[in-house]
């Protein structure tokens, strides 16, 4: 084998919390081929398969049993209006390369962690743009059957954070097709991003960069103080729930959705909890932004869930809403 498999891996560095885990085995792939040979040495042996990215976005237990195979498939290639990037790339890294390029489409998306392989899991989105709205097609392998399947975009069920591979957690993406804009259209709902851009002409690079200060501002870096970025989902009502709420909760920040579902604010709910900074063994709210948990100190996964479940039962008591956690638990429960 080509790849390394390690035993009780120490998996602390590569989960954004820092939560201290052990892997039964672990191996770091770096190309399709050694992809599928892991996938089938893992079958061969019925064990269960996680699958990593950079593990910005996902809790880890003290022990996470099976195989976990890091995705780090490297390579992009621009084609006129078209980026196929693979799974293993780093996903700031193919927003600046498509910008280079002269494509524009990624620009509000710029600097969220993570690599390309698990950018269509969740469907990662910011500042009023989602990945779905450029995906063209997504190659992953089944890791049931070891099948390569192509999806176009409409097969991968794209919605608010969420696709079918994060429903399924069966398919390693090993790489994404992108189709992207070569005629710029500045992308400006987010009225923050019109404010941060204070007058500047809204070029594509303008925009990429006014995001970056923007985001380094908000959130706590992951490097200096341990997270996954938001903690939990904004939540998604109807227009009856909505006016319930607001009707006992004036001024809740709202964005009305096409299919008239209205979408709150997770980190208002939040904060006007009075969560911030709060902590619960070494898991705490971040006084810089409400949604995002930080490891404060020798967090474990049960100090992380304990204060979750605090939050959870605050929001739900007070808003009658209930908030889902984002990043992914693994081992996935299938
Ligand atoms: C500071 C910070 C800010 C963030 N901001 C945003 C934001 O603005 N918007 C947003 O949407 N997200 C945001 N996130 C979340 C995170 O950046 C994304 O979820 C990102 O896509 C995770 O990438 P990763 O490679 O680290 O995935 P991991 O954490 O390794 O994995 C996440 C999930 O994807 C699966 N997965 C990983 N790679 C593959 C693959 N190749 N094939 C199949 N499944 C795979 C894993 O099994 C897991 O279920 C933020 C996170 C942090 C820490």
């Amino acid at each position: 084998m080509a790849f390394d498999v390690i035993e009780n891996a120490d998996m602390t560095g590569l989960n954004g919390l820092r939560l201290p885990s052990l892997a039964q085995y672990f191996a770091q792939v770096r190309s399709e081929a050694e992809l599928a040979e892991g996938i089938a040495r893992a079958r061969t042996r019925g064990l269960a398969i996680n699958l990593l990215g950079s593990g910005s976005n996902v809790l880890l237990p003290a022990k996470l049993p099976g195989v976990t195979l890091q995705i780090d498939i490297p390579g992009i290639e621009v084609n006129a209006d078209t980026v196929i990037a693979a799974g293993g790339e780093n996903w700031h890294g193919l927003v600046m390369k498509s910008l280079d390029a002269g494509l524009s489409g990624l620009e509000n998306l710029s600097l969220i962690p993570g690599t390309v392989g698990a950018a269509p899991v969740q469907n990662i989105g910011a500042y009023g743009v989602e990945l779905s709205e450029f995906v063209r097609s997504v190659r992953a392998i089944d890791t049931r059957t070891s099948e390569t399947i192509v999806f176009t975009g409409a097969e991968c069920r794209f919605g608010y954070r969420h696709s079918l591979f994060r429903m399924n957690g069966h398919f390693a993406i090993t790489a994404v097709e992108l189709r992207l804009e070569s005629t710029f259209v500045p992308r400006l709902e987010y009225s923050g991003l019109v404010e941060e851009l204070a007058g500047d002409a809204p070029s594509a690079i303008a925009i990429s960069l006014a995001v970056c200060r923007l985001r380094r501002r908000k959130l706590p870096d992951p490097a200096v103080e341990p997270n996954v970025g938001s903690f939990f989902k904004n939540p998604v009502v109807s227009v009856d729930q909505f006016h319930a709420i607001q009707a006992q909760h004036p001024g809740l920040t709202s964005v009305k959705w096409s299919d008239g579902s209205v979408k709150l604010s997770a980190a208002q709910m939040i904060d006007q909890l009075g969560f911030k900074g709060v902590g619960q063994g070494g898991a705490a709210i971040s006084g810089r932004h409400a949604l995002v948990v930080v490891n404060s100190g020798h967090a474990t996964l049960d100090d992380v869930l304990g204060l979750a479940s605090s939050v959870q039962q605050a929001v739900w008591n007070a808003y009658g809403v209930e908030l889902e956690i984002e990043p992914v638990s693994l081992p996935l429960r299938s």
